[in-house]
């Protein structure tokens, strides 16, 4: 993603009833903030917004959280749901490295990565959102028997992931290495603003879904 500094988008993020900032309060107590019993899906690196925007307006009896780093970045998707102003979406601006502070045992039914961050130099293999230490904190928030869905078009990436998955653990329950043209794994499939960009220079894009280890 490429950084651009917003001015102001610190203090909008301040002040947004849909944001948090200091999220770790909130620890065990989402259902409460979202006030119903709804399953919580939370996509982490959500970018601009695109996919957990229209997930969310799409299925209204799940709580949506998008999980970003960078103020400047998720702006877009706070100023769209300022318009759409949907009950069941809301947006955390951390990194994702403190998620274990921010969610409680077992409090998440599943959990979205789309297009994360490659973190190509070996040394900074740890820092990719499904690296077994990654995995090792969604084994802690992920409730038993839940789901995690990664997408993205960097087959290097994918090819770690799907390594990463195996070392951990972590049943891979569907795979495909060309997302768009598998018509089952496709089905209702939601693009992301990455995945638009990159499907329409003709890369194929790639997806696993992990589900929770088994004691
Ligand atoms: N998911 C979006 C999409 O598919 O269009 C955005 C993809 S972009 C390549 C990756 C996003 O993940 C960036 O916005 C980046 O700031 C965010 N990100 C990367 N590492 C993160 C972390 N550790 N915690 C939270 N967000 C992170």
């Amino acid at each position: 993603m490429r950084l651009r500094n917003v001015p102001g988008a610190r203090d909008v993020m301040e002040e947004n009833p849909y944001v948090y900032t200091e999220p770790k309060g909130f620890k065990g107590r989402w259902k409460a903030e979202f006030g119903n019993d709804h399953p919580l899906y939370i996509e982490i690196g959500m970018g601009k917004g695109r996919f957990i925007t229209e997930n969310a307006r799409l299925h209204p009896d799940i709580n949506y959280i998008g999980i970003e780093k960078f103020s400047s970045v998720l702006l877009r998707g706070v100023q769209k749901q300022n318009e759409l102003e949907l009950p069941n979406l809301k947006f955390i601006r951390m990194d994702a490295e403190e998620i274990e502070e921010v969610f409680d045992s077992h409090e998440v039914d599943k959990i979205f990565l789309n297009f994360s961050d490659p973190w190509p130099k070996d040394r900074h293999a740890k820092r990719r959102l499904t690296s077994t230490r990654f995995l090792a904190r969604y084994k802690v928030i992920l409730k038993k028997g839940g789901f995690i869905e990664f997408k993205t078009d960097n087959r290097p990436l994918f090819d770690f992931s799907v390594e990463s998955a195996k070392e951990a653990q972590w049943p891979i329950v569907a795979c495909t290495y060309d997302l768009h043209n598998d018509a089952a794994l496709n089905e209702g499939n939601i693009m992301t603003e990455y995945e638009e960009r990159f499907s329409s220079m003709g890369n194929p894009i790639c997806k696993y879904i992990l589900k929770y280890p088994e004691d």
